[in-house]
Order: structure tokens, then sequence, then C-alpha cells
């Protein structure tokens, strides 16, 4: 049994849709406050009114991770709402699906922002307040894609991903006096949104390639950050947990076929 989540306070970056709303609505069921992040607010506020609709205490602020002073807003607005911050899900990232050949560099530069400066951004901003809580977690969204895998027009996004981990392997380091963990949920691939988008085919043969024969949820990744910010997960820092229903473990498509 793990020691209850109540009132814990959580920003979640990202939340509006996809992974980040799956993780707002795991934390809130399990009894958190909740703040969701999105650079469009009316989507935040759908979300969050959603949330509330269902018996969770969440509440939606607009801020672009790449933005520092967006970001110290936010952070402060957490304080303001809730009284203190003991949570940071990482998550607001994005994927754009181009070959190097035809990248340009301002498309480089905007998946690096997001996803990896976002991340700088965001736990800067939160860390005072962090460390201020007797508690302190910040959980990562990352990807199984750069850190563990390779996928044709996302060398951008694969390097932001596994920079994520660079990152972390040495935050976790500078925040442990603190008491602050910092850890890592890595995907596969996730019914969000932004998978809906790159097509049914890709959905189909993506499934395929999966053990356990279907996409993640978006609880599915919920419920790792969600343990990764429990008390009990207090001992564990610069780690990764992936949860992609085993898609990286065959050696080859004959492999998945003979199973
Ligand atoms: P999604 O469905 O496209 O949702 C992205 C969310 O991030 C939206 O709420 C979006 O709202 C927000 N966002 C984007 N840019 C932002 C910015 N600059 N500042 C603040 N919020 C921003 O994406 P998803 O599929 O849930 O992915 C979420 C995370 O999971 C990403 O880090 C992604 O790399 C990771 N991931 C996803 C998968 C997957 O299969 N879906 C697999 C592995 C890893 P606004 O546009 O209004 O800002």
């Amino acid at each position: 049994m793990f020691t209850s989540m109540n009132d814990r306070s959580v920003i979640v970056t990202g939340a509006s849709k996809g992974i980040g709303k799956g993780i707002a609505q795991v934390f809130a069921q399990a009894g958190c406050q909740v703040l969701l992040v999105a650079r469009t607010l009316a989507d935040a506020d759908a979300a969050a009114k959603e949330i509330a609709g269902a018996g969770g205490r969440a509440s939606s602020i607009a801020g672009d991770v790449t933005s520092e002073s967006d970001m110290q807003k936010i952070a402060e607005a957490a304080m303001d709402r809730h009284g203190r911050l003991d949570v940071l899900c990482a998550n607001a990232g994005i994927y754009p699906q181009t070959k190097l050949e035809e990248m340009s560099s301002e498309e480089w530069d905007q998946v690096m922002a997001t996803n990896l400066k976002g991340n700088f951004l965001s736990i800067k901003a939160c860390l005072p307040h962090l460390k201020e809580s007797d508690y302190g977690r910040i959980v990562l969204t990352s990807s199984i894609t750069g850190p563990v895998t390779g996928y044709p027009g996302w060398t951008h996004y694969g390097a932001s991903k596994s920079g994520q981990l660079g990152f972390m392997r040495t935050a976790c380091m500078e925040f442990a006096k603190y008491g602050i963990t910092v850890n890592a949920v890595l995907p596969g691939n996730t019914l969000t949104e932004g998978l809906l988008a790159l097509g049914e085919d890709y959905l189909e043969t993506m499934a395929a390639s999966v053990p356990l024969k279907r996409l993640g949820t978006v609880e599915d990744i919920g419920n790792a950050a969600l343990f990764l910010a429990t008390k009990e997960a207090g001992y564990i820092t610069g780690q990764t947990i992936i949860v992609d229903g085993g898609q990286i473990v065959p050696e080859s498509l004959e492999a998945l076929q003979e199973a």
C-alpha cells in the first residue's frame, strides 16, 4: 500500500492533451491538486474542467515551456493556488517528423527549445519551491525514441529525448541534497492526439510491433509517473521506466511473430 498522495501540489506541463492530460487525471484521481499547463488556455481549461467534473482538484494556466518568465509565473501560480509545490511533471514535448535532409535549422531549434530547454526552464522555475517542500519529485517524460530506439524523421526528437536523460543524471545529483528526486518515464507509442495525427497506417503498424498487441494509454504513462512521485519511490533517482508494452524487446519481426 502506498502512502496517500492526497493534497500534494503538482504541476504538469503539456497537460491539455495526450499524455500530460493523462498524467494530470491520474494524479488528480490520487487526490493531488493539479495545475495544468499548455500554451492554448482554452484547451488547458477544458482538460481541467473535465478532471474537476470527475471529482478531481485541477486548474489551468497558459504558458510556454520555452519561456523563462512563463515558467516562473506558473511556479508562482502553483504556490498561490496550492500553498506549496511538491511535484513537477515536465511533460510538454513536440515531435514533427522530418527527415534530416529536409530538416530546417529552425525546426531543429524548436524541438530542442521545447523538449530539452523546456525541461531546464520548468525545473529552474520550480526548484526554489520544490526545495521548500519537504518532498520534491521531478518526473520527466522522455521516450523510447532516442534513448533506446531510432525512427526516420526524428533525429532532432531522438536527440532531445536522449538529452533529457543526460540532463536528468546530473540534475538528480545536484538536487539530492534537497531530497528532490529526478526520474523519467519513457513511453512507447501511446495513443494521444499528437500520435493520431501521424495517421492510421502508422498506428496499426506500431500496435502490431508491440508484444502486448496494443498501443499504450495515457493512463499507462500516468501510473508510472505517479509511482515515481510517491513517498515509497523516494530512494529512486536518476532512473528511467520504460512503458511500451514490450515494444523494444523483440530481436526481429520473426521473433515477434513466432511468439
Ligand atoms: P500531444 O498529444 O501533441 O500533446 C502535447 C501537449 O503539450 C499539449 O497539451 C500541448 O498544448 C502542449 N505543448 C506543446 N508545446 C508546448 C510548449 N512549448 N509549452 C507548453 N505546452 C506545450 O503530445 P503527447 O503525444 O501527449 O506527448 C507528450 C509527451 O510525451 C512529449 O514529451 C512526447 O515527446 C512524449 N512521448 C509521447 C509518445 C506518444 O506516443 N504519444 C511517445 C513517447 C514520448 P499546446 O499546443 O496548447 O501548448
